[in-house]
């Protein structure tokens, strides 16, 4: 089922406004597609992830990738859905292009990370968990539990690819065993056996628990943690919306992206709003949704957003999201920005005086006051 492209509508607005967004929500119009594209020049922001075709496939492991070649409007953030099976490790390997945001979907993995001045961490990730890797830091994940770990990694360039990233083997399998040998004092002989070619997934035995309580010294973790625990987070209440939000501020080696989970109930609405400083890649883990883009010249469009979907919304660009199933929506939301920002149309009107809005959209004064105790001020 494709659901971006049924529900997809982009089009000029008339004197009527967003006509086509103006329809009531709800799950029967879910099912009865709007009219279509009126024209080509918009892009799709919607991509079915989850029905992408498998890109690495091996020992039990698979991955899906979303980037520009697959989801061209996506150029700020990339995405991929990675699954490890119990043990298996996605091999040492750095990112040239990209920080790495991840969400941890189930499963346990741990991940180990090593920095600029060689502090390392070896850290223990459930379902809920963040991790954070600055651009080029070296890393490995390798899946801890009884079960597959599946998780959502994000990038923050929509030019990064699983193919190319700097992998250990790769490297390793590519260097004259000479070469091996004065770097690690050792016989080149040793290195006879290494892998020529890129392992990328390695399947291997579940490893031991880490210890409880690490002696002093034994590991030189960096100032900055590289794990958070947002689904344990307080979330921010909104009218049938909450969100958890993490930018460098929760999370400060977060520098260059900030995440969130959005949950939307049955019904409600993610108000209209816009972010100043980032563009939004958006997965959709649970529920059905319905978001409009709205990209200035009389122009927007909708698309509609499943399990497996991703949205994006470019930098500035104003949005808003509606759920239009049964379920409650649950969606990964990540920026290009350490920091986060947001303003909302409701509370930018909010914040001028009905004089002024009645002079913006020629109508009585009486409206706005009325509006602004809807609201609740
Ligand atoms: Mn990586
Ligand atoms: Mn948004």
């Amino acid at each position: 089922m494709d659901v971006s492209r049924r529900g997809i509508v982009a089009g000029a607005l008339g004197a009527g406004g967003l006509t086509l967004a103006q329809a009531t929500p709800s799950p029967a119009n879910a099912q009865s597609p709007p009219p279509a594209a009126t024209t080509g020049a918009i892009p799709n922001f919607a991509f079915n992830l989850g029905g992408a075709p498998l890109g690495k496939n091996k020992a039990g492991c698979w991955s899906r990738e979303a980037n520009v070649t697959e989801f061209p409007v996506s150029t700020g953030l990339a995405g991929v859905l990675m699954s490890l099976a119990p043990g298996a490790l996605r091999e040492l390997h750095w990112h040239a292009n990209a920080a790495e945001w991840a969400y941890v979907i189930s499963g346990h993995c741990r991940i180990t990370v090593i920095d600029p001045q060689f502090n390392s961490e070896t850290s223990d990730f459930g379902p809920g968990d963040v991790w954070y890797f600055p651009r080029g830091f070296g890393h490995s994940i390798q899946a801890t539990g009884g079960q597959d770990c599946v998780f959502l990694l994000i990038f923050d360039s929509g030019y990064f690819s699983e193919y190319s990233t700097f992998s250990i083997s790769d490297w390793i399998g590519h260097t004259p065993p000479d070469v091996l040998a004065k770097a690690f004092g050792a016989p080149a002989a040793t290195f006879a056996n290494f892998p020529k070619d890129e392992v990328y997934f390695a399947p291997g035995p579940v490893p031991p628990p880490l210890p409880p309580d690490p002696a002093a010294a034994s590991l030189s973790m960096g100032p900055f943690p590289h794990r958070y625990h947002l689904l344990a987070q307080k979330p921010k209440e909104l009218p049938g919306v909450q969100l958890r939000i993490v930018s460098e501020k929760e999370f400060p080696i977060s520098s260059t992206m900030t995440g969130a989970l959005m949950d939307i109930s049955p019904g409600a609405l993610r108000t209209l709003h816009w972010h100043p400083n980032a563009d939004e890649w958006q997965y959709y883990l649970s529920g059905h949704a319905r978001m409009t883009v709205f990209l200035s010249q009389g122009k927007a469009s909708t698309v509609e957003l499943g399990p497996g979907y991703v949205g994006y919304v470019p930098r500035g660009c104003g949005h808003y999201i509606e759920n239009i199933g049964n379920d409650e929506v649950h969606a990964v939301v990540a920026f290009n920005s350490g920091e986060y920002q947001e303003i909302s149309l409701t509370e930018w009107m909010a914040s001028n005086s009905p004089q002024l809005l009645a002079t913006n959209f020629s109508q009585p004064e009486s409206v706005f006051v009325q509006l602004a105790k809807s609201a609740g001020r």
